[in-house]
């Protein structure tokens, strides 16, 4: 009677099939699933409930709310939230081709051209999240960008549509191909883990949350300066994208932070030397110490390098 109760009470968990591990994180594991019912294979991110306390309980089922709210081809998509009682689902859209971290470490560095094709659409993730939805990720890093090889992308999906059509009109599909790269192609990148992103701007309306007159100003100031720490993550994931290496590195973690804070990094020789002075520029936009000389993420998206060989692109308002 009780298992029976059970299964009728968590009916979904019946309907995927565990295939293999894809990664982990502190708390979760992620595996790669099949939906048995439709034949679709997902990715399930599962967290161990017993070795969490409530702060770390609520952390999650904030990330599932923030998830729900999203869609855009350059984030993962989330698909149902199962809880268990030892565990929590998190059913997502899978990325089959898993971390851009692997393929930094499989191939050294990328070219300035693959370079470029994934972090511009590392880009337009932000832009939606920073502008339409009113979240900041704060914690973009190569671990949790992963992609979708070109040959796995679904019929269904709108890139292949693109891809078919040269009408130019299209333009609500263009983050989803980079015309003219030339040089390579990853596919789809997309924004994964949610785990530590914040809401900003109530969803639609766009004013801060909680009541404006009565936020206190190092909250008005933490929200008017959140978002930038996507963007000198962005410029830290184009840094590494380039040479292969991040922009700041110790073994001791005080020694760390300290260079973090002074923005102590260089363009090492001989890594760098062939590298492009807009790509450098580019770099240097976004690790500015100073978080309201920082790009913005229309500034980057409006920057030379990120825009070399592409056609023009009309600014979305
Ligand atoms: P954590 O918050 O524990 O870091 P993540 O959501 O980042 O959890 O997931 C951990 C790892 O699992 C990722 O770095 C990635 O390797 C893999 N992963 C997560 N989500 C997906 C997905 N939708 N498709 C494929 N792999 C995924
Ligand atoms: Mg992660």
């Amino acid at each position: 009677q009780k298992q029976k109760q059970k299964s009728t009470k968590f009916p979904n968990l019946d309907d995927y099939d565990i295939i293999d591990k894809m990664g982990e994180g502190a708390f979760s594991i992620v595996y790669k699933a099949k939906h048995l019912p439709s034949g679709e294979f997902v990715a399930i991110k599962i967290l161990r409930k017993f070795q969490m306390d409530q702060a770390q309980k609520q952390a999650v089922l904030k990330e599932v709310t923030i998830m729900r709210q999203l869609n855009h081809p350059n984030v993962v998509k989330f698909i149902e939230f199962i809880d268990s009682q030892p565990y929590y689902y998190i059913v997502q859209e899978l990325a089959i081709g898993g971390e851009i971290f692997t393929q930094i470490v499989k191939y050294t560095y990328f070219s300035e051209d693959l370079s470029r094709h994934i972090i511009y659409q590392v880009g337009k993730a932000v832009r939606y999240l920073h502008e339409e939805v009113g979240i900041v990720h704060r914690d973009i890093k190569p671990e949790n960008l992963l992609y979708m090889p070109i040959d796995f992308i679904p019929s269904k999906d709108p890139i292949s549509k693109l891809r078919k059509s040269d009408d130019p009109s299209t333009k609500q599909d263009e983050g989803l191909f980079i015309k003219g790269v030339g040089g390579g192609n990853i596919g789809v990148v997309k924004i994964a883990d949610f785990g530590l992103s914040k809401q900003i701007w109530e969803h639609n309306t766009k004013t801060p949350c909680g009541t404006v007159g009565y936020t206190a100003p190092e909250i008005v100031r933490d929200e008017r300066y959140s978002k930038e720490v996507d963007m000198w993550a962005i410029g830290c994931v184009l840094y590494t994208l380039l040479c292969g290496f991040p922009p700041f590195y110790d073994e001791r973690i005080e020694a760390l932070t300290e260079k973090v804070a002074r923005g102590e990094y260089t363009f090492l020789s001989p890594w760098w030397d062939e590298i492009s002075v807009d790509a450098k520029q580019c770099v240097k936009k976004l690790l500015t110490v100073d978080p309201r000389k920082r790009y913005t993420i229309e500034e980057f998206l409006n920057d030379p390098w990120v825009n070399k060989n592409n056609i023009p692109q009309p600014i979305s308002s």
